[in-house]
């Protein structure tokens, strides 16, 4: 344990407070009834803080308390729970916990798109409910001869499309730019590429510059034999556009990982039997969650020992933070 104090904002793994312990002086935010008088007594001492974007959001009025931040560690590679333009105007970094999760999230994805298609956990419940025995259970739809279109050809899209390579289906993308050596059709337009693909896999950050990409307009484009999978951020769809698509049978159905407000689901996406919905699991295994935590701790010892954070994200770059 150093004399450097960190602050955790809400509990972690046991991965993240074992190392941090070892390494600095830990403080648990959370333990602390009187939060206002602790942060007035310690947060001119922090210089490090463990965040994470399952708990505990990392906004301008917890920068405040903390004059000597040099650092903030967030658990996750999406961070749109960090106010990082509070962070860049401070002058403390930022870092996240990208590509230890790529292929777990794309393994989740391939699975939710499947499990949607074909119906997967309606069938298991039909067997579990008796019904197998009075009647086979009915025909799905299908991936064969689909279209994907994936918003967001980042590192866990490039990996999602690996994935779908192998299941012989054709592969388009959107983003906001056309990537070089990438031989997947690129679309300028989400809502063009939406027309000319049956399935759309949204895989984007999340925070203002994607907030409702997916909105009435697109899910329209999309069409009546559409699948929507959404495995990015809660506020990239409009949910309420969604519920009223999946209703109409603008789009056929769609598979959620992720919710506008989480972990608060829509009742009426709940009544929806057609739809999967998963509770945030992307990235959710033992092995990968233990890599991301790791990842959290080592950006904080490594900044420390004077090397320099391991995975600063775009908005705060190295060097330009306090150290
Ligand atoms: P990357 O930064 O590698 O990729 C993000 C991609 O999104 C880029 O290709 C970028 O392309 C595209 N993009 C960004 N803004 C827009 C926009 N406005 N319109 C269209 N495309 C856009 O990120 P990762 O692949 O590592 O992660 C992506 C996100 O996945 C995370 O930020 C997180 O929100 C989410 N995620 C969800 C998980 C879950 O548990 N469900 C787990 C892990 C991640 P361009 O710049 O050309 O627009």
């Amino acid at each position: 344990m150093s004399n450097t104090d960190i602050l955790m904002t809400a509990p972690m793994m046991p991965v993240v407070v074992d190392a941090l312990d070892k390494a600095f002086t830990l403080h648990r935010l959370w333990e602390h009834e009187d939060r206002e008088r602790f942060l007035s007594e310690i947060g001119p001492r922090i210089r490090g803080v463990a965040t994470s974007t399952l708990f505990g959001r990392m906004d301008a009025t917890l920068f405040e308390p903390l004059p000597n931040l040099e650092i903030v560690s967030s658990f996750g590679v999406g961070y749109d729970n960090v106010d990082v333009a509070e962070a860049a105007k401070r002058n403390v970094i930022v870092t996240n916990t990208p590509d230890v999760l790529n292929d777990e999230v794309a393994d989740l994805t391939l699975g939710l798109l499947l499990a949607t298609l074909r119906k997967i956990p309606q069938a298991d419940r039909y067997l579990r409910e008796g019904r197998w025995l009075k009647a086979p259970f009915p025909l799905s739809p299908t991936l064969r001869e689909r279209k994907v279109g994936i918003v967001g050809l980042g590192r866990i899209g490039k990996a999602i499309a690996k994935r779908l390579e192998g299941f012989d289906v054709s592969i388009a993308y959107h983003g906001r730019t056309q990537q070089e050596g990438v031989t997947y059709t690129y679309h300028p337009t989400l809502t063009g590429m939406a027309e000319a693909c049956d399935v759309l896999i949204v895989i984007t950050p999340g925070g203002a510059g994607t907030r409702h990409l997916i909105n009435a307009d697109v899910l329209k484009a999309l069409g009546p034999n559409g699948v929507l999978i959404n495995v990015a951020r809660g506020s990239v769809v409009d949910e309420q556009a969604l519920i009223e698509a999946l209703k109409s049978g603008t789009i056929l159905t769609a598979g959620l990982d992720v919710y506008e407000d989480e972990p608060r689901v829509p009742q009426e996406l709940i009544d929806l039997e057609h739809v999967v919905l998963l509770p945030h699991i992307a990235s959710g295994s033992v092995h990968t969650r233990n890599a991301m935590g790791q990842l959290v701790a080592d950006n904080l010892i490594a900044w420390f020992n004077g090397k320099g954070p391991l995975t600063p994200v775009s908005e705060t770059p190295y060097p330009g933070s306090k150290s």
